[in-house]
């Protein structure tokens, strides 16, 4: 019964935290009175949390290769005399002559082990147990009440209190509580998930028919102001046909807007057309066609490396090199523009900050740049730019774009499964950095 009611409030923490580690790290006495043990060390992949009395780390993380051998087909080992089957274990008999594992999930690598202390136990014993009879001169065996009964005192040692049946099954029962838990987070996840891409795929169902409709009452206004000056523009002074000018300016200028709009809505509901591109060709194909429209503009191209070939959706892999070559012209008052685009080598520290980022289960990803060096960004704008319709410069200033093109180069890139970022120096130049998959 007492392990029942610590059972049900230790349950109901984990249950309630969110951090299912540190909700068991937190409570460990819980945890030791659960199995009544007198120390514990809990394993959750490469992080260990040794709580109360146990051998030292060393001697733990030797002895989980072993236990795992033990665990072959069950979720539980247990002794009370550890250093009878692992010999290594005789000189933490203070600490570990009683052991109890637990395995939660072998391939995430977590497990409780639990640690009783030696009892030096005394054993009484109805005659000595190692010589239960006698036996007479030609060597028959005598049965002989004095030394059958006489009481036998033996000292145990390297020997833990034995771990009670209802113990075990605490441990058990906390196990498929721990694995409930889990479970039940994965379901409230996988929801959560769903319910995100439900409105994602809402929210750019509603941007595409929002920005659809909007554009036949703009067409209506456009072409009303234009039959406004055409036909009453003698009647109207210079400043009502400037205003209407500047109407049908504005006009034009949401006409943009909402068609960057739809372009990005668009984006996110197309299905990728994954193909296996050589980035080559496609970084050829679109300097040429920015070369043709740049005509007049000195801009030095630079690949100084092979580029790769990869699996990725071909139009919007093109539109994303074209959006980052293309602002790397705008945005630069240099006499002599210079655009570079690589990739980066596998002992970059970029790379291999990145490398420490991500988990070690993700292969390396190969960073690819456009490097400027144009007007360059300042470090508070580094983040914001990415953001639809942000701009930092007047309408009129480099050009006049719309301020999506960096936000739907950061879709493309993330719906390829990547990331992408910028690096600046301002005045000097800019490197958008960015992975495909
Ligand atoms: P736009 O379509 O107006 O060019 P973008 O989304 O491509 O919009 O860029 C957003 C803002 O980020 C731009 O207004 C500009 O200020 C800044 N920016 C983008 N690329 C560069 C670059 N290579 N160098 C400096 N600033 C840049």
């Amino acid at each position: 019964m007492k392990l029942q009611s610590i059972q049900s409030q230790f349950i109901e923490t984990i249950s309630a935290a969110k951090d299912l580690e540190q909700s068991l790290i937190k409570n460990p006495q819980y945890l030791l009175d659960l199995v009544g043990a007198d120390g514990v060390a809990l394993f959750f992949g490469e992080d260990v949390t040794l709580l109360g009395n146990t051998p030292n780390r060393d001697f733990i993380a030797e002895l989980l290769p072993w236990l795992e051998t033990k665990f072959d087909g069950d979720i539980i080992y247990e002794t009370n005399s550890l250093g009878q089957v692992y010999p290594a274990a005789e000189e933490h008999r203070a600490t570990a002559s009683g052991l109890l594992a637990l395995l939660i999930s072998r391939i995430q690598k977590t497990f409780i082990i639990w640690f009783r202390p030696e009892v030096i136990q005394t054993v009484n014993w109805a005659g000595n147990p190692n010589q239960p009879v006698a036996r007479d001169e030609d060597g028959t065996l005598l049965l002989s009440p004095r030394t059958s009964f006489a009481m036998w005192k033996e000292t145990v040692r390297g020997k833990s209190l034995p771990w009670k049946p209802c113990e075990v099954e605490a441990a058990l029962e906390l196990r498929s509580s721990i694995v409930g838990i889990v479970l039940r987070k994965a379901d409230e996840l996988t929801q959560v998930n769903k319910e995100l891409a439900r409105s994602n795929t809402e929210l750019d169902a509603f941007a595409y028919i929002a920005s659809h409709d909007l554009k036949e009452p703009l067409r209506g206004i456009y072409n009303y102001s234009s039959f406004l000056i055409e036909d009453y523009g003698e009647v109207l002074d210079e400043e009502g046909v400037d205003k209407l000018n500047t109407l049908m300016r504005l006009t034009h200028r949401m006409e943009d807007l909402i068609n960057s709009l739809l372009h990005y809505s668009r984006l996110g509901r197309a299905e990728l057309q994954l193909r296996s591109v050589d980035l080559n060709d496609l970084v050829a194909g679109v300097l040429d066609v920015i070369k043709a429209s740049a005509r007049d503009t000195q801009v030095e191209f630079k690949i100084p490396c092979y580029l790769h070939t990869v699996k990725c959706d071909r139009t919007q892999v093109n539109e994303l090199f074209t959006n980052l070559i293309s602002n790397g012209i705008k945005y630069n008052q240099k006499k002599q523009k210079i655009i570079e685009i690589g990739y980066l080598d596998s002992d970059d520290p970029i790379v291999i900050q990145k490398m420490l980022e991500y988990s070690e289960n993700t292969p390396a990803k190969t960073i690819f740049y456009v490097r400027d060096n144009g007007i360059g960004i300042r470090e508070k704008h580094l983040e914001s730019i990415f953001r639809i319709f942000k701009r930092l410069h007047g309408q009129k200033k480099y050009g006049g774009g719309t301020g999506a093109g960096l936000t739907i180069a950061k879709k493309i890139v993330e719906r390829h499964g990547g990331e992408i970022w910028v690096k600046s120096v301002y005045k000097e130049g800019s490197t958008f950095y960015f992975t495909l998959h």
